[in-house]
C-alpha cells in the first residue's frame, strides 16, 4: 500500500512537472575571482526570476536591459543550492524520463564550474554532474524492494563536427600511467546507444563515477596544447543511461540523462580568427545556433525540429523534444568588459526559454494579447451574424 501511495505520489509530481513546460532556463552569474580587482559588476540587481544588466551605448549613455528566466543564481550561490533546484529533474531519469541539461556561456563564465566543480574538488565544490549520480545511486538503492536499476555512462567529445570518446583507455595509454585505470578496462566492453561505437561503462558507486570523470578529463585534454584551450572550444557529453526492472510485474523502463558542457559561446575575434581558430569557431557557431534553433522550435511547439543541422542536435535527438525534459543553464561573467557577450548570451537564452515575458514586458505582451482577443471576439460576432 505504501508503495502504491509513493507510485501516485510520483505520478503526481511528473504531472505538475510536465505542467511547468519542458524547458526550463536558469541564469548563474559568476562571483569576481579571486585576485581580480574589485570593479563594477554588469548586474544591477536580481529580483526572483529577473536579472538587470547595466549597458553603455557608444557614446557612453547609461540604460538598463531586464531578462526573465526560471530562475536566477547569483554570484554567491552555492554549488549545493544549484543542485537542490536540479535535483527533481534527475530524479525524474529512473522514472523512464529522457533529461538534457546543458551548461552555456562565454569561455570563463562558470560552465564547468557548474557541471564538474573546480581543479580542486572539495564536498562543498563538487559540480552536477557528480552530485546527479550520487542522487541516482541514493535513490535506486532506495526503490530496490520495488525496482532493480542498471546505471552506466558514456563520456564523448564533439570537436569540429566529430564525435570522440572520453572512455578509453587508448588515450590514457599514450600520455598518462595505465595502472590507475586498470580497473575500467574490465568495466569498458559494453558499446553505447546514442553513440554506438562509444563505450558504455556500469557504475555502481560514486568513486567509479570519479575515476571515470577524471578519465575523460583527461582524456579530453590528450592533443591540445592546453585543456582549457581545447575544452572552450568542444563540447563534452556525460551521458549516464539508466535501466530498471520492476522486480513484480517484470516490466522494463528506460531513461537517460545527458550532462552537456558547451564550448565557449564567444565570438571569434576577427582579427584572430584564421585558420584552424576559424575553422573552429564556424563549427562552434553552427552547432551552438543548431542547438538554439532545436530548443527554440520545441518551446514553440513547431512541427518540424532541425535536428539533423549538428552533431550535438544529432546526439541529443532522442532527448530532446517529446517526453524529455531540458534545462539550459546559461553563465555570464560580471565584468564590464565581458558585457557584449553576457548581452549576446541572455538574449541567446530568452530565445530558448518558454518562460512568459515579465515585468519588464509586461506592457508589449499585454497589447499583443489584447489584440488577439479584439481579434477573436469580432471574428466571433461575424460567425454569430452568419449563423
Ligand atoms: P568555463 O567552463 O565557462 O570556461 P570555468 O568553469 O572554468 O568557466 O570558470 C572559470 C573560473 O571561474 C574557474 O577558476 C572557476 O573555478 C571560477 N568560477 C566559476 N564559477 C564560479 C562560482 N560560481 N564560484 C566560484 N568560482 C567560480
Ligand atoms: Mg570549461
Amino acid at each position: 500500500n505504501y508503495q502504491k501511495v509513493l507510485e501516485e505520489n510520483r505520478k503526481l509530481y511528473n504531472q505538475v512537472q510536465d505542467l511547468k513546460g519542458n524547458i526550463r532556463v536558469y541564469c548563474r552569474v559568476r562571483p569576481f575571482l579571486p585576485g581580480q580587482p574589485n570593479s563594477l559588476s554588469t548586474v544591477d540587481h536580481i529580483d526572483d526570476g529577473n536579472i538587470t544588466i547595466t549597458t553603455t551605448s557608444k557614446h557612453g549613455k547609461e540604460g538598463k536591459k531586464s531578462f526573465t528566466f526560471n530562475k536566477i543564481f547569483g554570484p554567491s550561490v552555492t554549488q549545493a543550492e544549484v543542485f537542490a533546484d536540479t535535483q527533481p529533474l534527475i530524479r525524474s531519469v529512473l522514472d523512464g524520463y529522457n533529461v538534457c541539461i546543458f551548461a552555456y556561456g562565454q569561455t570563463g563564465s562558470g560552465k564547468t564550474h557548474t557541471m564538474t566543480g573546480p581543479s580542486e574538488l572539495t564536498k562543498e565544490t563538487l559540480g552536477v554532474n557528480y552530485r546527479a549520480l550520487s542522487d541516482l545511486f541514493i535513490i535506486s538503492e532506495q526503490r530496490q524492494d520495488v525496482i532493480s536499476y542498471d546505471i552506466s555512462v558514456q563520456m564523448v567529445e564533439i570537436y569540429n563536427e566529430q564525435v570522440r570518446d572520453l572512455l578509453t583507455p587508448d588515450g590514457v595509454n599514450k600520455k598518462y600511467p595505465f595502472r590507475n585505470y586498470s580497473f575500467l578496462c574490465s568495466l569498458i566492453s559494453q558499446k553505447g546507444f546514442n553513440v554506438p561505437d562509444a563505450n558504455l561503462v556500469p557504475v555502481t558507486s560514486t568513486s567509479d563515477v570519479l575515476n571515470l570523470m577524471d578519465l575523460g578529463h583527461k582524456n579530453r585534454a590528450v592533443g591540445a596544447t592546453a585543456m582549457n584551450e581545447r575544452s572552450s572550444r568542444s563540447h563534452s557529453c556525460l551521458t549516464v543511461h539508466v535501466q530498471g526492472r520492476n522486480m513484480t510485474s517484470c516490466t522494463i523502463l528506460r531513461g537517460s540523462l545527458h550532462l552537456v558542457d558547451l564550448a565557449g559561446s564567444e565570438r571569434a575575434d576577427k582579427s584572430e580568427a584564421l585558420g584552424d581558430r576559424l575553422k573552429e569557431a564556424t563549427h562552434i557557431n553552427k552547432s551552438l545556433s543548431a542547438l538554439g534553433d532545436v530548443i527554440s522550435s520545441l518551446a514553440q511547439k513547431n512541427s518540424h525540429v532541425p535536428y539533423r543541422n549538428s552533431k550535438l542536435t544529432q546526439l541529443l535527438q532522442d532527448s530532446l523534444g517529446g517526453q524529455a525534459k531540458t534545462l539550459m543553464f546559461v553563465h555570464i561573467s560580471p565584468e564590464l568588459n565581458a558585457v557584449g557577450e553576457t548581452l549576446s548570451t541572455l538574449k541567446f537564452a530568452e530565445r530558448v526559454s518558454t518562460v512568459e515575458l515579465g515585468s519588464a514586458r509586461a506592457n508589449k505582451e499585454g497589447s499583443d494579447v489584447r489584440e488577439l482577443r479584439e481579434q477573436i471576439s469580432s471574428l466571433k460576432a461575424a460567425l454569430a451574424r452568419k449563423e
